[in-house]
């Protein structure tokens, strides 16, 4: 080892899914949404003058906060945006998750936080979710150091109802507590209507789902002024212009547009609904997914098997080689032909492999 090296910071880095770009392809495998942004948002872009360009961007992001706090009926004091909710996400963790007690979060969950833990160098502890791939809300009554998890969970797309999300809040008003909402509008209850009850509470959205700007990043963080105030003098003692003047433009116009992204959510889930049937009906099992993906595991068929046939057929899934999970598919609702495309390629696999 030369002896520079002992002084690095070393990671092991989160690996996202893969991006692959062939024409024909199928892309089923990050969560991203089938449908194009509010038809706002390109009306904004064509508009914004490069000119501008030249001067930085709003520090404080305010007309996006404003857009997002009148969305929500917050004050603009209760709303934070960032470069996607991992970037909220990693702030959080930088600002909220201080203690010596280590922080919770379930053994199956977003595969980012145990590496931001392991970044900032942050404490903490795993508990297992249940056989169902449940949160077992009781595994959060324990002494520690700060709470986040999913909700829906992901990869499991599996809800906790708003009840025990409270009895949790209940039971660790000392911490702060977050929910990662990337998923919630696509049939969860948002923890949103907490925040005014508990001080300690932080819920995490994102544009890169729901709203159909995953390449845009915009994330936000909406919880009581005093945490949003704590989170911008770390936002502010790391990156004052985090947010970019295209972002701020397409956000404002996204949020805008209600009734599109209602429409859109609609109709994911409507799919998402028709994809569980015909994967039932070929053998899959899965929890009840309140997400804009499945994650399900074939009575005969190794998930590894399936994730290949799949790939060769450019159809792209997510399967994660990790304990517990390594017989399952991630599989994102896309539009409704990619779907039947999808369950017309693994009936005709299936078939011809019980008849290998
Ligand atoms: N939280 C969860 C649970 C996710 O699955 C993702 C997407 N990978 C994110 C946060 C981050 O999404 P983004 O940075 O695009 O907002």
């Amino acid at each position: 080892m030369k002896n520079w090296e002992k002084n690095i910071r070393k990671v092991v880095p989160y690996t996202p899914g893969e991006q692959p770009n062939q024409p024909d392809m199928i892309k089923l495998n990050t969560n991203e949404n089938p449908y194009p942004p509010a038809p706002g948002v390109e009306k904004a872009l064509k508009a914004l003058d490069t000119d501008t360009l030249r001067l930085y961007p709003d520090p404080k992001a305010e007309i996006l906060v404003k857009a997002i706090a009148s969305y929500y009926n917050l004050k603009e004091e209760q709303v934070f945006v960032g470069v996607g909710s991992d970037d909220v996400i990693a702030m959080c963790f930088l600002t909220f998750f201080n203690s010596e007690k280590p922080i919770l979060f379930p053994d199956i969950t977003y595969s980012f936080y145990d590496v931001w833990a392991d970044l900032f160098k942050i404490p903490y502890k795993r508990p297992a979710l249940n056989d169902q791939f449940h949160i077992r809300k009781e595994d959060y009554v324990q002494p520690n150091g700060g709470i986040i998890f999913p909700n829906p969970n992901a990869p499991t797309g599996v809800s906790m109802p708003l009840a025990e999300i409270e009895e949790i809040l209940i039971n660790n008003r000392d911490v702060i507590v977050m929910i990662d909402e990337a998923y919630v509008d696509f049939g969860t209850e948002s923890a949103l209507s907490l925040i005014d009850k508990y001080d300690n509470l932080l819920v995490i959205q994102t544009f890169s789902k729901s709203r159909s700007l995953a390449g845009m990043r915009i994330g936000y963080a909406m919880g009581n002024p005093e945490l949003i105030k704590y989170l911008n003098d770390v936002k502010y003692s790391f990156n004052s212009y985090t947010m970019n003047r295209t972002a701020l433009a397409a956000g404002v116009a996204s949020v805008n547009d209600r009734e599109y992204f209602e429409e859109t959510c609609r109709k994911i889930v409507e799919t998402r609904e028709w994809t569980k049937t015909e994967l039932r009906k070929l053998g899959f099992s899965f929890g009840d997914s309140k997400a804009n993906f499945i994650f399900a595991a074939h009575s005969e068929c190794p998930a590894k098997e399936l994730f290949e046939a799949l790939r060769n057929e450019h159809i792209y899934v997510r399967y994660f080689a990790k304990p517990r999970i390594d017989n399952h598919l991630r599989i994102t609702i896309g539009t409704d032909e990619e779907m039947q495309k999808l369950i017309a390629f693994l009936t005709g696999y299936l078939k011809n492999r019980e008849n290998r």
